[in-house]
């Protein structure tokens, strides 16, 4: 006979102290659900439990409450039906690579991709038996011509987050779903605002949450956005397999930046929009790649399928300065700062190599590319900073 529970030792009472919550408590914040172990109230009920349905907690690596909310929030943000979250954004590019394809199956990527999914094509190719080939992002309609009996998965990127060429994503989705190919877009530049995936015919749409969901610059996350069912269970068993979890602390800091995500995209978009105009005048700068204005590639599928384009921007600049001079440019800026990622509230400034990052067209600027992130600081001090740095150029 073991003591009634107000006998035990206080060792046991502390570890087995069963609080109740007061009740008639309520606020804005999601709670947070933090678990390893989930406590199920019988044995019949674990073993009744279908990991296909997203709300029957099995283990706090696969979803929480928390994070449940958050992958509801995000699916309803994005106009999908489901959302898996992952520990970064790359995990969620990795998640749709394990998710998807195996080996003997062909991948193609555009050119101009996020550098570490091309980085993770070429892994898989070298190690695990795919191939992987890499398509013009302007391609549109042509991508029929590339598809092989074994191609399994197309890569989208709109626009390519350095060089900012909008691709026709219908045309692409439009061919693949003739052929039965997935298609996956990393929508991480338009927030999952400002282009629609599903309304465009695209399977899965990827996020990295890190950025402006996030919006604090202190947050690692990403996520996996489906329409179908099917490929989201998919997707899922990877997930599982590959024991890709999210902390609830983590989701919880996500779910507090997401009521301003429209409003924070909206100051990005009018400040950094602002700047490219004003860089465009520049005699320093040969090209301004910004997909609002007219002479950017891709620049009409911008304007038919977009609604704005947030903070993040590339210029060229004039061929007549060295690289070690742009890289003078960027580290004389003031309130820009050096760094990866972007999405939070401070300004970002990063010269590019471009000669790595292409192998299937023909880069055509001769100048350094630098990209801007246009954090939230007035855009009259961005511009006038931008100004005294161009001016230390000679
Ligand atoms: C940052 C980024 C990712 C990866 O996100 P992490 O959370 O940093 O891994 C993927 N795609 C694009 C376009 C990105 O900008």
């Amino acid at each position: 006979m073991t003591q009634p529970p107000s006998k035990r030792r206080l060792q046991t009472r502390i570890v087995h102290a069963q609080d109740q919550l007061t009740p008639g408590f309520e606020s804005f914040a999601v709670p947070v659900a933090r678990a390893s172990t989930v406590v199920f109230p019988d044995l019949a009920t674990m073993r009744s439990l279908d990991w296909r349905n997203d709300a029957q907690w099995r283990y706090g690596l696969h979803a929480t409450p928390t994070s449940l909310v958050l992958a509801q929030r995000l699916a309803m943000l994005e106009g999908g039906q489901h959302a898996l979250l992952q520990p970064s954004g790359l995990a969620a590019i990795s998640n749709v690579y394990f998710g998807l394809v195996k080996a003997g199956d062909d991948v193609l990527i555009p050119d101009n991709v996020y550098s570490p999914n091309r980085d993770h094509g070429e892994w898989l190719a070298q190690d695990f038996g795919l191939t992987v080939r890499y398509y013009d992002p302007l391609i549109g309609a042509g991508i029929a011509e590339l598809i092989q009996p074994n191609t399994r998965l197309i890569w989208l990127e709109a626009p390519g987050s350095v060089t900012m060429e909008v691709p026709d994503v219908r045309a692409i989705t439009t061919v693949a779903r003739s052929r039965n190919i997935i298609t996956a877009l990393d929508n991480t530049w338009s927030a999952g605002l400002a282009f629609r995936p599903f309304e465009q015919g695209v399977d899965i749409s990827v996020q990295a949450l890190t950025k402006y969901q996030s919006g604090g610059a202190d947050v690692l996350m990403g996520a996996t956005i489906t329409a179908d069912e099917a490929l989201h269970l998919q997707l899922k068993t990877a997930r599982m397999r590959m024991g890709l979890g999210v902390s609830a602390d983590d989701c919880s800091l996500v779910l507090r930046s997401l009521p301003s995500l429209q409003l924070r995209f909206a100051q990005h978009d009018r400040s950094a929009l602002a700047l490219a105009t004003w860089l465009k005048q520049r005699p320093e700068i040969a090209a301004v790649l910004h997909p609002a204005l007219a002479d950017c590639p891709g620049h009409a599928f911008f304007k038919r399928d977009f609604t704005g384009a947030g903070g993040l921007f590339s210029v060229v600049f004039d061929a007549r300065y060295s690289a070690a001079q742009i890289d003078t440019f960027c580290e004389s800026l003031e309130l820009f700062s050096l760094g990866w990622s972007w999405g939070g509230a401070h300004s970002l400034a990063m010269p590019y190599d471009l000669t790595r990052m292409r192998t299937e067209t023909q880069w055509p600027h001769r100048g350094t590319l630098v990209r801007f992130y246009i954090g939230l600081e007035d855009e009259a001090d961005l511009r006038e900073d931008i100004a005294q740095s161009l001016a230390a150029l000679g």
